[in-house]
């Protein structure tokens, strides 16, 4: 037998490629077009659950809705995780995109591509309303237990800057760091401007300092997905230089 048919083995392989492609042109004519989003939904106004009925809302997801919709896709699917396991959800295809109120950094531009900056923001310092704390520069905060979310820019910042001189715990969501602080864990919390704010109207929290920091939210794609980025950032474009913009801003930000 051995040598009799090489043809066989030959015909085999061509006959699966064939299959392969048909069923390929078959589904892609069917299947829905899916965008696998990840996120994480502590991080009010931008990516929160919703309180009535636990579904994951806020701008970005309705942002991200509408930059799907507009590249022609059916369907956005929403998966939430921990801030700090969004770029290796990325890199390792679990996820599409990341829209995550994420800050474009030197460092995350190493290992995953941005679309353009939709999004400003600082970090504030955050105290408990009775604390009678008092900031008024970063170095107030010397000696003090500062609470942060793993990974993100507040914790690198605070880390960096404090980190010899302060206690500095880290949550796996800011929403953790919060409860911490409600609960005297902590002193204060660092965190994202818009979402402090937005936590100062529902805890009995305040905002007693802000560190410039002049961050810019981008959503982000696995390294080297230009086809996708481009069709994000043409899509974003086009939503923020039209009046949906000003709606989805009003609707989670008030005018
Ligand atoms: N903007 C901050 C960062 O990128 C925090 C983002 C978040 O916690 N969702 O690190």
């Amino acid at each position: 037998m051995k040598g009799k048919s090489p043809y066989i083995g030959v015909f085999i392989a061509v006959s699966l490629l064939l299959a392969v492609a048909a069923s390929g042109c078959i589904s892609t004519g069917t299947k829905e077009k899916v965008l696998v989003v990840g996120t994480s939904a502590d991080f009010p106004p931008f990516e929160y659950k919703n309180a009535s009925n636990g579904q994951i809302t806020g701008f970005d997801i309705s942002l991200i809705k509408l930059i799907a919709k507009k590249m022609g896709y059916d369907k956005v699917e929403v998966k939430d995780m921990d801030f700090d396991s969004l770029i290796p959800a990325l890199q390792t295809g679990k996820v599409d995109v990341v829209i995550a109120g994420m800050t474009i950094t030197q460092e995350r531009e190493k290992v995953v591509d941005f679309s353009i900056p939709y999004w400003e923001a600082d970090q504030a310092v955050l105290v408990r309303k009775d604390s009678g704390i008092k900031v008024s520069s970063v170095d107030d905060l010397k000696g003090k237990k500062i609470g942060v979310e793993k990974g993100t820019t507040g914790a690198i910042y605070v880390k960096k800057h404090l980190g010899n001189s302060s206690t500095i715990k880290e949550y796996p969501t800011y929403v953790a760091a919060t409860e911490a602080l409600l609960n005297g864990q902590v002193d204060a919390v660092v965190l994202d401007s818009p979402v402090a704010k937005m936590f100062s109207k529902k805890y009995s929290v305040e905002i007693v300092y802000t560190i410039k920091t002049g961050e810019h939210y981008g959503i982000a794609v696995k390294k080297g997905n230009k086809k996708l980025l481009d069709g994000i950032n043409n899509a974003l474009k086009g939503i923020m230089n039209s009046p949906e913009w000003n709606k989805l801003v009003e609707e989670y930000f008030g005018s």
